[in-house]
């Protein structure tokens, strides 16, 4: 029997990435996604070719910002798979408008406020409950993981979008929290971190990357890729990380190094 993933906003960007890395090394996937269905359908697609022919992949829409979505969600993995290994928190919006912090809105802090951090946070106890009960049956073989990706705005300010910023801290504490109250279950929890990724988030301020990519933003100077943060998610998900748990793993060229 397969390992079983359930990655939130995984029709596109990161967390397509991240499924069809996850594919490779032979989980069956829920591919959760918000409004766009056939790039759900396109990533499932893709997972079982990868997974040639040993994959089993669904698709589940469902807006993490939701609790009643969240609660649909996890009785879909359960109703098709009868079983969760690894939650992956990747779904997650760029803040409306990147307006200044002085013209930021009560309304667009809770919109990003409830998918970026209320999402996470309730979807991950309903998972972690669950795992809970698991590993009662399941016994030390089955080893389940939660991974939330947050991103280097965890620690850098931007002024045009402070919520986002505010939401990406929040998750880093998130994990934390989860990892040493889980521990106890068998329970591992990371962040990953990725820096600059070339997804549809980050289209619309694609020049202004590029340039800053190519003056040495980052000592390895490209722009992230979806594979990437999939590959790191895949070491965790074949445990290969095993003494670990609430670690903290940068996928962002060394941005972190804070070069001079
Ligand atoms: P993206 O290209 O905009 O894709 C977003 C994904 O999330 C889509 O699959 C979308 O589904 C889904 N989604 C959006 N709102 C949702 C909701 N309320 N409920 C469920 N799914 C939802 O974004 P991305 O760049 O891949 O980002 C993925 C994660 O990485 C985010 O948490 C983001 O903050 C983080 N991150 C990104 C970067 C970067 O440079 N791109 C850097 C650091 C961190 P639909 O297709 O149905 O809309």
């Amino acid at each position: 029997m397969n390992p079983v993933a359930l990655i939130t906003g995984a029709s596109r960007g990161i967390g397509r990435g991240i499924a069809m890395e996850l594919a490779k090394v032979g989980h069956d996937l829920v591919i959760n996604y918000a409004g766009n269905a056939d790039a759900a359908k396109q990533t499932r697609d893709d997972c079982v070719k990868l997974g040639a022919g040993k994959v089993h992949a669904e698709i589940c829409q469902a807006d993490v910002g939701v609790a009643a979505d969240r609660q649909r969600l996890v009785e879909f993995t359960r109703q098709t798979f009868s079983r969760l290994d690894l939650l992956v928190n990747n779904a997650g919006v760029a803040s409306r408008g990147r307006l200044d912090l002085l013209d930021a809105t009560e309304e667009n802090f809770d919109w990003l406020m409830g998918i970026n951090v209320k999402g996470p946070f309730f979807l991950s106890q309903l998972a972690a409950k669950w795992m809970i009960e698991q590993r009662k049956s399941g016994g030390d073989g089955y080893k389940p993981r939660i991974v939330t990706v947050t991103s280097i705005s965890a620690y850098t300010a931007s002024t045009n979008r402070a919520d986002y910023c505010m939401s990406k801290a929040a998750l880093s504490m998130m994990v934390k929290v989860f990892a040493a109250r889980l521990a106890e279950h068998g329970i591992h929890v990371f962040e990953i971190r990725p820096g600059v990724i070339a997804t549809d988030m980050t289209g619309p301020v694609k020049a202004k990357y590029d340039a800053l990519i190519a003056g040495g933003l980052t000592p390895i100077k490209r722009w992230g890729q979806p594979e990437d943060i999939g590959r790191a998610v895949a070491a965790i998900a074949q445990d290969l990380l095993p003494f670990s748990t609430g670690e903290v793993i940068n996928v962002d060229g060394g941005f972190h190094l804070r070069t001079i």
